[in-house]
C-alpha cells in the first residue's frame, strides 16, 4: 500500500503546504482521505482523479472538506461517473446542504455517501477501524489494515497513539510548535508524551500551520524527549510505502 500526503497544511495557508489530503493506493483501489482546499490539484499532479473515486472524511471542517464538490465537478467533466464519499455522523446531511447550494451539480455523478460509525468497517476496498478524537467537533482517526493510522485532527493523547501501534506509519496532527498556547491540536511535547511506549514504524507530523516553519529541529526536538521512534515532517506530495 502507497500512502501519499497531498496537502500537510492547515485553514492559515504557507504558500507551500495545501490543506489536509492523504491518497491511499493499494492493487486496484484508491481511496482520498479528506479533501481540503488544494487537494485535488495536489492529486492531479500524482494521479489521474478519475481513478479516485472513494472518499473518507474525518470530520467536516472546512480546511478537510473544501475541495469536495470541486472532485465531483472535476469527475463529473472528464466524464466518471460516480463518486462515493464517506464520514463521521453527518456526512450524509452535510453533503445534501451543499449540493442545495450548489444545485446544478446534483445527478451528475452517481453519487452515494455514507455515515460511518467507530469500530470496524469496510470502504474502498479497505479495511478500516476508526476511533473519535479529541477535537472541536466530532473526529475519526483511522487505521488502515493495520499498517497505517492517521489521527485527523486531535489532541494528543495515549488512547489515540496506541491506536497506531504496530502501524508502519502513523501520520498525527502537530499544528503549532510549543510556543504555542492551544486546544484541540497537540503541541510537540503533547505528542511524544502519548507516544511513549508505542511502537510505531515511522510517525510523519501534518496538519502544519505557519507557526512551525522555522521551528521544525525544536519541534522534533521537543518530541525526542519523551518518545524515541523514527519522527519526520510530512511534506506535500511525499509519498511512502507500508
Ligand atoms: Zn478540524
Ligand atoms: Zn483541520
Amino acid at each position: 500500500m502507497r500512502v501519499t500526503f497531498l496537502g500537510t497544511g492547515s485553514a492559515m495557508p504557507t504558500g507551500e503546504r495545501v490543506q489536509t489530503g492523504i491518497l491511499l493506493e493499494g492493487a486496484d483501489r484508491r481511496l482520498l482521505v479528506d479533501c481540503g482546499s488544494g487537494v485535488l490539484h495536489r492529486l492531479a499532479q500524482v494521479a489521474d482523479y478519475e481513478d479516485v473515486g472513494h472518499v473518507l472524511l474525518t470530520h467536516h471542517h472546512l480546511d478537510h472538506v473544501s475541495d469536495l464538490l470541486a472532485l465531483l465537478k472535476a469527475r463529473w467533466l472528464a466524464g466518471a461517473e460516480s463518486l462515493s464519499v464517506a464520514g463521521p455522523p453527518g456526512t450524509e446531511s452535510m453533503i445534501a446542504d451543499l449540493l442545495s447550494v450548489h444545485d446544478y451539480l446534483q445527478d451528475r455523478v452517481d453519487l452515494s455517501v455514507r455515515d460511518v460509525e467507530t469500530g470496524s468497517f469496510s470502504f474502498a476496498g479497505f479495511d478500516v477501524e476508526a476511533m473519535e478524537t479529541r477535537h472541536s467537533m466530532q473526529c475519526f482517526a483511522y487505521r488502515f489494515e493495520d499498517r497505517f493510522s492517521f489521527s485527523g485532527d486531535s489532541e494528543a493523547f495515549p488512547e489515540l497513539a496506541s491506536f497506531a501501534d504496530g502501524c508502519t506509519a502513523l501520520a498525527h496532527d502537530c499544528s503549532f510548535p510549543d510556543e504555542v498556547d492551544v486546544s484541540n491540536h497537540p503541541t510537540p511535547t503533547q505528542l511524544g508524551e502519548a507516544l511513549s511506549g508505542v511502537d510505531v514504524g515511522t510517525v510523519y507530523l501534518t496538519h502544519l500551520y505557519p507557526h512551525t516553519d522555522g521551528n521544525h529541529e525544536a519541534m522534533l526536538d521537543s518530541i525526542a524527549d519523551h518518545y524515541d521512534g523514527d519522527v519526520e515532517f510530512a511534506e506535500d506530495r511525499l509519498t511512502v510505502s507500508v
